[in-house]
């Protein structure tokens, strides 16, 4: 048994609060209207909530730790914005109670540190804002860095397929294996998962981004066909490709950098690679080089990723490479 109890309760509670609030926000989407508008305003709306709830629920259980979250206040302090202010305070109150608007932005500003200390969590309040809009898949993505160590990842998937149900809770602490449970029921048991057991990458069914900006859709292809992979990617937005891997809906996650000089955030890789890897999988770059979560708010020392169950990890590399040199 660890000693990180207190840490993970806290965590697992918060990402479970944030979940909430973002399922009550998608829940009200009208679809059309908003993707024909290309109102971003309700994403924001619950990326904002979801910051300030997660910031909450930390601050209340550990007063002295440090978030580095993706959103910050700034734009939402604007007047302009006076009615998403208003919209983002009810979300949160509905989870924390009475909730006034200084206090609001007052803890989604608790996820502004710098990612320079020792030790510090690392929040992605929605990945996946694409897969939000649309009515699809998406994250609460929670971490712990010590060290330049992620020590614990917690990955809410509240539109990822649990049993009959919707809603599947990874939570991850380095040394044990990652464990799946209810979203929504925190009195549900949970149960470890376990990645896929392969022999040879051509066994694998590999996953990526839906949106082709955020990897190479056409490199994955030759991937595959080198790899003599026959079955279509499974494309599904955020983390959940992460949770796919670690609980073998599929075997490989091939994230190829679209353009030079992209610089992978630690907030949407933290919690999925230590997800997988308590599974039993392994995570690195394109390249076979460990994840490098030393150097503050992005991965500059590391390029894409590739995350597999982990026996066919090399294999898989030495792909990546070849087809990546053929240009
Ligand atoms: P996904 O849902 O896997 O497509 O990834 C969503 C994440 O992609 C967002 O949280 C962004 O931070 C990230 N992102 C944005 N632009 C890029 C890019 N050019 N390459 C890789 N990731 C990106
Ligand atoms: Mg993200």
């Amino acid at each position: 048994m660890s000693d990180r109890r207190a840490e993970l309760s806290a965590a697992t509670a918060a990402v479970r609060s944030a979940a909430r609030a973002c399922r009550t926000v998608q829940q009200r989407l009208v679809r059309p209207e908003t993707l024909e508008k290309k109102d971003k305003s309700p994403v924001t709306v619950a990326d904002f909530a979801s910051q300030a709830i997660v910031c909450a629920g930390l601050e209340a259980a550990l007063p002295d730790d440090v978030i580095v979250g993706e959103e910050d206040s700034a734009s939402l302090r604007e007047s302009s914005q006076a009615m998403l202010l208003r919209a983002v305070v009810e979300r949160v109150a509905e989870e924390r109670g009475a909730a006034d608007v200084d206090r609001v932005l007052a803890w989604i500003d608790r996820g502004n540190a710098d990612a320079s200390t020792d030790r510090y969590w690392t929040l992605d309040p929605i990945d996946g804002t694409k897969g939000f809009l649309r009515g699809e898949q998406y994250a609460i993505a929670l971490a712990l860095i010590e060290n330049g160590e992620v020590v614990m990842g917690l990955l809410g998937c509240p539109n990822l397929p649990l049993g009959d149900d919707l809603g599947a809770l990874f939570t991850a602490v380095r040394g044990e294996p990652t464990q799946m449970a209810s979203l929504w029921d925190a009195d549900a048991p949970s149960a470890p998962v376990a990645v896929a057991a392969l022999e040879r990458a051509s066994q694998a069914r590999f996953c990526e981004s839906v949106e082709s900006g955020h990897s190479d859709q056409s490199e994955s292809a030759r991937i595959a066909a080198d790899l003599g992979i026959e079955t279509d990617p499974f494309r599904i937005d955020s983390q959940c490709k992460y949770a796919a891997v670690a609980r073998n809906d599929a075997s490989i996650y091939l994230r190829l950098p679209t353009r030079v000089g992209y610089e992978e955030k630690i907030w949407d890789h933290a919690a999925g690679s230590i997800v997988v890897e308590c599974a039993g999988g392994r995570v690195t770059d394109v390249d076979g080089k460990a994840l490098d979560f030393t150097c503050g708010p992005t991965l500059k020392r590391n390029s894409g990723v590739v995350a597999t169950c982990g026996s066919i990890h090399d294999e898989v590399i030495a792909s990546v490479v070849k087809v990546r040199a053929a240009g």
